[in-house]
């Protein structure tokens, strides 16, 4: 066994037992509460993982997409929503060091992989989502500052993170529209109004509408120290971001295949255990299938991205794929459990809430399928 392999058993044993001892047992309380597991943070920090994907010269335990990915799937077999405090953290932490000037890196990844300074990217505005050419935050230059009006919506770690990687409009008369965007690191303070907590299906951590008036930044934070480079080095960082919401889908589709599973071998009607009867055997057949599936994918595109190799096409794949058999295992395991799938005793119905974001973020599974065909015709020709 190479000291890799090794090493990524020894991380993925400290993520198993640590899912069991401390994320297992609040997972229903906090969630039907709605409540912000702050209590899971500091074990986050602690653990590291605010610095998973984060090189080690910067502090960070510089971890591969694959490890990264299962550590992700390992959370999420159990409890979704938890990832979602270091998943869109790392993307921010992604950017700047894949775009960041040299002082950016410096001051920002220490403390992006100890979770001092924490938080997501800002990309979604009220009425610019898949179109994100057409969003309308405005920076203007003020000195050597910046200051950014408009507001974001729907933005992870908003209220409990103290930073956001902020895409803006730098330009809105250039064309095409991406050239005249720009990204911002912006450290929260005077201008910057977390808006109201935004009631949600499923996926009940942190998400919120933040409104920037006046809110003044360094030109210092401008990612990259150029404007117009924005949109690309977002779109860069969604390759990540799409491995880490399919692995989130493959852990999901496997939790729920377990719990539907242990149900089935539990439940007796007509004599015999539920798993003894053919039509919930197809099932769970079926949902295993999906559930490898999707593991196979998640894998595919993180090696690819581990060899530093092109792989858009692989990681929305992996995505679409593996959000989709989360939503469809967790309905699958619904009719598993009958009745009791109906009451939030039995922990199933919140994969079934959770899961449908998965289709969602990081680009929904229709653009998903457009960057894949549009993929597959670049490739061909
Ligand atoms: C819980 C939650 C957390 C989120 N966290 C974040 C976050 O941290 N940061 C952030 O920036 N955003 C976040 N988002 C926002 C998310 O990324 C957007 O909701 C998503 O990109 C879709 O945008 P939209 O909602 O505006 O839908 P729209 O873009 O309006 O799309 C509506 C529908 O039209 C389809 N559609 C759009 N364009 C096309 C097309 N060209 N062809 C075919 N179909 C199309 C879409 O697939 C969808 O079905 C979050 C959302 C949720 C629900």
């Amino acid at each position: 066994m190479s000291h890799d392999e090794s090493l990524e058993l020894q991380i993925l044993a400290t993520i198993d037992k640590w899912v069991e001892q401390e994320l297992r047992p609040i997972a229903k309380e906090h969630d039907q509460a709605d409540e912000y597991p702050s209590d899971l943070v500091e074990q986050m920090k602690s653990l590291g993982l605010f610095g998973a994907t984060i090189s080690e010269t910067y502090g960070g335990l510089g971890l591969s997409a694959s490890t990264y990915a299962k550590i992700v799937s390992r959370i999420c077999e159990v409890w979704m929503a938890p990832s979602g405090i270091f998943n869109s953290h790392l993307i921010m932490a992604n950017c700047v060091e894949r775009a960041g000037t040299d002082a950016q890196k410096e001051y920002f990844l220490p403390k992006f992989a100890t979770g001092e300074l924490r938080g997501g990217i800002g990309l979604t505005e009220p009425d610019a989502g898949s179109d994100l050419q057409s969003l309308r935050l405005a920076a203007k230059k003020d000195g050597n500052d910046y200051l950014l009006n408009g507001t974001k919506t729907w933005i992870s770690n908003g209220i409990h993170g103290n930073c956001l990687a902020v895409l803006t409009k730098t330009d809105p008369t250039v064309s095409p529209a991406h050239r005249g965007m720009s990204l911002f690191i912006c450290e929260k303070g005077e201008g910057f109004t977390v808006g109201k907590k935004l009631k949600k299906l499923g996926y009940r951590a942190s998400t919120v509408r933040d409104i920037f008036e006046d809110f003044r930044v360094s030109a210092d934070n401008l990612v990259g120290g150029e404007e117009g480079r924005g949109f690309q080095q977002v779109a860069g960082g969604l390759e990540l971001g799409r491995i880490n919401i399919a692995a989130r889908g493959a852990g999901m589709a496997k939790g729920a295949t377990t719990m539907a599973l242990n149900y089935a071998m539990e439940r007796k009607t007509f004599g015999k255990t539920i798993a003894e009867h053919q039509a919930i055997q197809l099932k769970l057949a079926e949902m295993s299938t999906r559930a490898a599936a999707a593991e196979l994918l998640v894998h595919q595109a993180a090696s690819k991205f581990d060899r530093q190799e092109r792989c858009d096409l692989e990681a929305g794949q992996a995505k679409f794929f593996a959000s989709e058999a989360a939503v469809q295992n967790s309905l699958d395991a619904m009719r598993v459990f009958g009745g009791y799938s109906y009451s939030p005793d039995y922990e199933i119905e919140r994969f079934y809430r959770d899961a449908p974001l998965l289709c969602i973020g990081e680009g929904t599974n229709e653009i998903q399928r457009m960057i894949i065909a549009k993929q597959m015709v670049a490739r061909a020709g």
